[in-house]
């Protein structure tokens, strides 16, 4: 069908929007794809939902491609499977929380791990219906912070995200690397220029986790990669100067300590050695040592040390639950909370020690990405901005800090430099934290049961949308790849004569027939606008109609290069499918 710019639903803005920070949501308002509701909230108008649907397909074909199911859950979910993992709590304020006419508490989901889990526990029970991998691609809810440029971060935004459940560690092994290929293929088909790194640089063992990050100026995530070879690692944060201590609230004997931002191992042995604990660490001390030197004489009631991740961030649970033993793990009761009210923040944490009462101590003032020792309910000692994989193995050998720019590549080639990206997909062996939560079994041959193990994986379609023009624009305006194109060609009718608009008609009509999609800019406008809208919206082809057709040519235009071709108008639907 043919669009007809006189009639179709959209207004065109001269004027950059106020609050656009960044050119993608600069452009996309300015050409009226999308139209702010609410902070972090758009509406997606004609031209916006035929890009959104368009990499949608992509993704869904692409999913597909691996056997991968596609099935939709409510985005409106009870409370009760994210009590069972904990998340209702650990999402902190991420999570969009309400209740029912009744009472009852829900929430709308920020992603579906727990139901997929639940689903598939429901439906399979036997060796033989494994391996099996699910996706929806559904709009997703969380309460950001910093909801920022456009819809690049959203409250609601719409998610592919897929989970692979497998009977051995092999199995999701191969599930993992499935979704790894088909992302790049993916990303690739989109035309995005993106580097996949290590979510924790590593230290985790392997390819537990990967995000792929489009490189954008404006990306919020830096990472570094290596001058030579293909070595990329994510950072979280920069260097900045330790803030002083701080006093804790309701405890004049307890101080917060701040280490700088992105410690090294050396950094947090330092700190440990300076914070008045009356003991010595080394950096072959491991997590356990820490916490056992760390206990307070006289303690008798608890020692723990906590890792606190973010909450959108994983971390292998079970191993860090391996490493601390669960006798030398005190239990804690609401009683603890009580007397201590400003540590008490919900839990995460491994599924027994949350069995046995133990909760995940939390300051309030303290980020994620924190760990922190507490001895004896005496003094607190607390490491920001320390992260679990990238500082240190929470089962394993305390080790330095891989990724820092200007430091040579781990893998011998080259130095790392660091530069900025936007995260689009993120790749997750998740292990058997969700199936332990829901004992998801499947009999096996012997009629033993075998504990599921699963991943998930996430792409930001709408984010994409934001990402794509960001990297495919210029001064006048958007510049769409043609996969994701809201068209194919762009006709610009150029001139009031009649004969122009009917040859005009002609040719769309022709290309429409010929499966080309066609805008066609057939207003009352003087061609000065038409081109102006028509540079602004992005189709890739601009085709021109206008004097020459009494010569039997048209001109068209790529918009990426601004090369203009005449080409006769007998051969044009041959030239341009
Ligand atoms: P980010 O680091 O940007 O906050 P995330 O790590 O929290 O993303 P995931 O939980 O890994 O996101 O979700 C999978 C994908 O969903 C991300 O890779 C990203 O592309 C997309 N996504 C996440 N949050 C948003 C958001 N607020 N708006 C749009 N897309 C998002
Ligand atoms: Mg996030
Ligand atoms: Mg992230
Ligand atoms: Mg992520």
């Amino acid at each position: 069908m043919i669009t007809r710019t006189s009639s179709l639903f959209l207004r065109t803005l001269r004027e950059d929007p106020a609050d656009a920070e960044v050119p993608s949501h600069r452009l996309l308002v300015r050409a009226g794809y999308v139209r702010r509701v609410a902070p972090g909230g758009y509406s997606w108008l004609p031209l916006g939902l035929r890009v959104l649907r368009r990499i949608e397909a992509v993704v869904r074909e692409e999913m597909n491609a691996i056997g991968a199911q596609e099935i939709q859950f409510p985005a409106l979910l009870p409370r009760e499977p994210y009590e069972a993992t904990g998340r209702w709590t650990e999402y902190g304020d991420g999570l969009f929380r309400l209740k029912d006419r009744k009472g009852a508490d829900y929430l709308l989901g920020p992603t579906h791990e727990e139901l997929f889990a639940l689903t598939v526990k429901g439906e399979y029970n036997s060796y033989r219906d494994y391996p099996v991998t699910l996706y929806q691609i559904q709009t997703k809810y969380r309460d950001e912070a910093r909801p920022r440029a456009g819809i690049l971060r959203g409250r609601e935004f719409v998610m592919k995200d897929s989970y692979s459940f497998d009977l051995d560690d092999d199995g999701l092994a191969r599930s993992y690397q499935a979704h790894r290929d088909a992302y790049v293929k993916l990303f690739d088909r989109l035309g995005l220029e993106y580097v996949v790194v290590k979510a924790t640089s590593g230290a985790m063992g392997g390819s537990a986790s990967e995000e792929f990050l489009a490189v954008a100026e404006t990306g919020e995530d830096t990472y570094v990669r290596s001058t030579e070879s293909g070595y990329a690692a994510n950072v979280e944060a920069v260097v900045t100067p330790a803030p002083a201590a701080q006093p804790v609230e309701g405890r004049p004997d307890a101080q917060v300590h701040h280490t700088p931002n992105t410690p090294t191992i050396e950094t947090l042995v330092n700190f440990l050695n300076t914070a008045g604990l009356g003991r010595t660490f080394t950096a072959a001390d491991t997590l356990k040592n820490v916490m056992l030197k760390t206990r307070q004489p006289g303690a008798k009631e608890w020692d723990l040390v906590c890792v606190a991740v973010p909450g959108d961030r994983e971390v292998d649970m079970k191993r860090l639950e391996a490493s601390l033993e669960p006798a030398e793990v005190a239990l804690l009761d609401e009683a603890d909370f009580a007397k201590n009210p400003f540590l008490v923040k919900g839990y995460i944490g491994p599924k027994a020690l949350q069995d046995n009462g133990v909760r995940y101590l939390a300051d309030p003032r303290i980020a994620p990405g924190t760990a922190w020792v507490t001895g004896a309910d005496k003094v607190d000692h607390h490491v920001v901005d320390l992260l679990a994989g990238r500082d240190f193995i929470p089962d394993g050998t305390i080790e330095a800090a891989e990724v820092r720019e200007g430091d040579a590549s781990p893998d011998g080639h080259g130095t790392l430099v660091a530069a900025r990206g936007i995260e689009i997909g993120h790749i997750f062996q998740l292990g058997r934290k969700y199936t332990d939560a829901f004992e998801v079994d499947a009999l096996g041959p012997d009629s033993k049961p075998i504990r599921i193990t699963m991943g998930s994986y996430g792409v930001g379609v709408s984010r994409l949308v934001g990402v794509l023009a960001e990297q495919n624009h210029d001064d006048l305006g958007l510049i769409w790849p043609r996969v994701v194109s809201p068209f194919d060609v762009h006709i610009v009718i150029a001139g009031k004569d009649e004969a122009v608009a009917a040859g005009a008609e002609k040719i769309a009509a022709d290309l429409d027939a010929a499966g080309i999609e066609v805008i066609l800019d057939d207003r009352k406008a003087s061609p000065g606008v038409k081109f102006a809208d028509a540079e602004l919206v992005g189709v890739p082809t601009i085709l021109v109609v206008g004097r020459g057709l009494a010569n039997g040519v048209v001109e068209v235009k790529d918009r990426r290069t601004g090369e203009r071709e005449e080409i006769a108008v007998d051969a044009i639907v041959e030239h341009l499918v």
